[in-house]
């Protein structure tokens, strides 16, 4: 046994992979690469199921690097480090996000912002790392990440709940920070699936006034259990009529096409309209709806490696987390077809120890 536990070049892992775009998922093993002075092994306990998973694995996003083992919301436990590692010791409870290396030179990256990098940010899966070998993402009992995209999980926040918090929490924290969401704003959050249902606990923890803006009343009751203020149903047209000129900032978590002027004319002057969810179509919409309220359109691609601590510390300390359903490997193709039939509240989780 003690062999094994020292034997830290047998780096084979099993994983769950696509052979090719819209394939079933397979089980089978992959290599991770030796770990280099400044990496990190990864026991994978939890690994969410992000939409994006879904686009990737069908080729949606320009093709895909087969075979793809997908998975970008990742916790664990460190397993061993590199010789040179400082910020984390074997034992230690951690998670990665969307990204796994940077150039570390470029104003984002020193401005903590690695996400925007001007050589290209590495994603966790489905990409070519800086010496071309392709990235395998969080479907995998086990992973090597370089320590400076590796954050830690506190205590007070569990695997299972934390590990959606590395995509869908951080891409909705981010934008809810940056645009000052907090005490005297009104935020509407578009839209109340896996990013939504977080959103809305963010932007009530920070002090925002917050509206719910979803197609039914059917999750009214759930908005409001997770800190909405109001809650209108977009179905029923004098909600943009009741609402018009009300909010700083709307967060547009929904991934379809929007009436985009009819959610511009809910903001006051000064409002600007957040995309993170994103529309395969180009979204249309008419210049006027920014120039008379002097509105701004923007989007926002998850956040940095320092903000994603701070946005799990957020969590921990304001008890925030995802409403979760923990599946076995086995049930992946099938929870891909749930969520793309919106069956989910509100993340899938992988519980890797069935892998
Ligand atoms: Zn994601
Ligand atoms: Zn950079």
């Amino acid at each position: 046994m003690s062999l094994m536990c020292n034997n830290h070049k047998n780096l084979m892992t099993r994983v769950l992979s696509v052979p090719s775009a819209k394939a079933p998922f397979e089980q089978t093993t992959i290599e991770r690469r030796e770990l280099r002075p400044h990496d990190v092994l990864i026991d994978i306990k939890f690994s969410g199921i992000c939409h994006s998973d879904i686009h990737s694995a069908h080729g949606e996003w320009g093709g895909g690097i087969f075979p793809m083992v997908p998975g970008h919301e990742i916790a664990g436990v460190v397993a061993a480090v590199g010789t040179e590692v400082t910020k984390f010791a074997v034992g230690d409870r951690v998670g990665i996000g969307c990204f796994v290396d940077s150039c570390g030179e470029c104003e984002y990256c020193l401005s903590g912002e690695e996400q925007y990098c001007t050589k290209g940010v590495i994603a966790t899966y489905n990409a070519l790392d800086y010496d071309g070998n392709p990235t395998y993402g969080g479907y995998s009992q086990k992973i090597v990440v370089t320590e400076g995209f590796v954050v830690r999980i506190p205590d007070g926040l569990d695997l299972d709940v934390a590990s959606p918090l590395l995509c869908a929490g951080i891409t909705t924290y981010s934008p809810l920070k940056h645009w000052n969401a907090g005490p005297g704003k009104k935020v509407a959050i578009v839209g109340m699936g896996g990013l939504g249902h977080l959103a809305i606990q963010y932007a009530h923890a920070m002090g925002a006034e917050v509206t719910v803006l979803s197609r039914s009343l059917n999750k009214k009751s759930e908005a409001l259990s997770f800190g909405a203020d109001h809650y209108f149903a977009t179905n029923d047209p004098a909600t943009f009529t009741t609402l018009a000129g009300r909010f700083d900032l709307i967060l547009n978590t929904v991934s379809a096409n929007l009436d985009v002027d009819a959610y511009l004319s809910l903001l006051r002057v000064d409002g600007t309209l957040v995309n993170v969810g994103a529309p395969a179509e180009s979204d249309q919409y008419n210049v006027f709806s920014l120039i008379m309220g002097r509105r701004s359109i923007a989007g926002s691609l998850v956040g940095g490696i320092r903000e994603t601590q701070e946005m799990l510390d957020f969590s921990a300390q304001h008890g925030i987390a995802p409403k979760i359903e923990v599946i076995r490997a086995d049930q992946v193709d099938e929870a891909y077809e749930r969520v793309l039939r919106s069956d989910v509240r509100y993340r899938f989780v992988i519980d890797v120890s069935t892998l």
